[in-house]
């Protein structure tokens, strides 16, 4: 088989309008690129799609290919096409031909832009690793991604796409709008980190505030510290809850339904701007500012989350990989810095977000730095937390001792008074 499969997809397209909307204009566009390239025409078949909304509608065409096939959808409201161009390499290499067609097409819409992709299909030596490819943008030029071999859920929620994937490395894993979330077998990097650092610095922390953490992970390590009896969980979308009760208990274990717990469903900075309560601790385990947790990353939130918090209080959230978004990290803590007397950065390499990511820790009083590690193993003996797998005496201070390149985003606040 060894076959080559490109996909084009142009955006903001200049070329002439005849080309997005006659098929005939279209067929001879094709059929002349692919007799330039030398591949070799055996069909072809062409649809005009009616009118909409007052436009004319696209043509969806294609020309069946001895090497295999060229495919091309227009979307003349939109200024847009998709095409891509498979061939086999079978009897001989026919790569440079499949890109020259795709290429002499692409050339003729005259897009503003183009996303590129490419696949290798049907190695002779068998699957290149198993399972589904999925891949996650760090930023506009980096990716990262895993195979899964089973898909186990794929559903549309009222406020994002929710799958379930499983794979030998990650066990059960949890992605939404296409950003891992939590997996089984990782997980404790992100919600040890997220949690017990804080948590530990605290004198006596009673009460707590999770905004978003719909897959309990956070708060199963939470309910870990004895002295706390009361926990309000606030996450938007109740189907994430749901489906974390039934398919996620692994990460945690049940503690969506602990008598210490409150459960709301809602928008988390609503719950904020409303309550009359305080907290001794809130985490805000949020997707990213680019999704509906976008508001709850302004500097008007985080004054709003001070408000909740009891005198001694801090809080904890991440603000995202400083080497592949060092301007989202450095925005983030200088609004945090706009707020907060102390913000305590700190990070660590998670596996299932692909980059060293950064958290920290905000507070008015509190500063986890100070802490020294004899004083973590003495709280973590009196508080009897013992089954922690990334989380121990040393890390704490590992964890704050910042890189150059991530300590210069991050305003100098947490100056230690020792
Ligand atoms: N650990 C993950 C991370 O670092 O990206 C976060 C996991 S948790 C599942 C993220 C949760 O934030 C989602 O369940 C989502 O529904 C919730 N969320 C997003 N916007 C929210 C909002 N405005 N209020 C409350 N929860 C929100």
């Amino acid at each position: 088989m060894q076959g080559l499969h490109l996909t084009a997809d142009l955006y903001q397209c200049n070329g002439d309008l005849s080309i997005f909307v006659d098929e005939l204009a279209l067929a001879a566009l094709c059929r002349t690129q692919t007799e330039l390239s030398g591949l070799t025409i055996v069909g072809e078949k062409w649809v005009t799609f009616p009118e909409y909304q007052g436009e004319p509608g696209g043509v969806t065409g294609t020309i069946l290919l001895a090497e295999s096939h060229l495919a091309i959808h227009t979307w003349p409201e939109r200024s847009g096409v998709t095409l891509d161009v498979y061939v086999c390499n079978f009897s001989e290499d026919n790569s440079v031909k499949a890109r020259q067609l795709l290429e002499g097409i692409v050339t003729a819409f005259r897009p503003t832009q183009v996303q590129r992709n490419t696949l290798l299909r049907g190695d002779e030596h068998g699957p290149v690793g198993s399972g589904e490819l999925l891949l996650e943008s760090l930023n506009e030029y980096s990716v990262y991604g895993f195979r899964f071999p089973k898909r186990l859920l794929s559903k549309q929620t009222a406020f994002q796409h929710l799958e379930l994937l499983e794979s030998p490395d990650l066990g059960v894993a949890l992605r939404l709008d296409g950003c891992m979330m939590t997996a089984e077998n990782e997980e404790f990097f992100y919600h040890e980190s997220m949690v017990h650092p804080m948590t530990i610095s605290h004198p006596n922390p009673r009460k707590a505030l999770i905004i978003g953490g719909g897959d309990g992970g956070a708060l199963e390590e939470l309910l870990k510290h004895p002295t706390i009896d009361q926990v309000t969980l606030v996450d938007l979308d109740g189907e994430v809850i749901e489906i974390s009760r039934e398919h996620l208990r692994s990460i945690n274990k049940g503690s969506l339904d602990d008598p210490r717990v409150q459960v709301l469903v809602g928008d988390g900075a609503e719950f904020v701007r409303t309550t009359s309560e305080t907290f001794d601790l809130v985490f805000l385990d949020l997707t990213d500012p680019e999704t509906p947790a976008g508001p709850l990353y302004t500097v008007e939130f985080f004054q709003a989350c001070q408000r909740v918090l009891a005198e001694g209080g801090a809080m904890a959230l991440h603000l995202g990989a400083p080497f592949y978004e060092p301007d989202q990290v450095r925005a983030l803590s200088s609004k945090l810095a706009e707020v907060f007397e102390h913000v305590s950065a700190f990070g660590l390499h998670i596996p299932l977000y692909g980059a060293y990511w950064a958290l920290a820790i905000v507070s008015d009083q509190l500063q986890p730095k100070a802490l020294t590690a004899d004083e973590v193993e003495q709280r973590l003996h009196t508080r009897d937390l013992r089954d922690l797998q990334y989380y121990n005496a040393e890390v704490h201070g590992a964890l704050f001792a910042l890189p150059n390149y991530y300590r210069n985003l991050v305003p100098v606040t947490d100056v230690v008074m020792m």
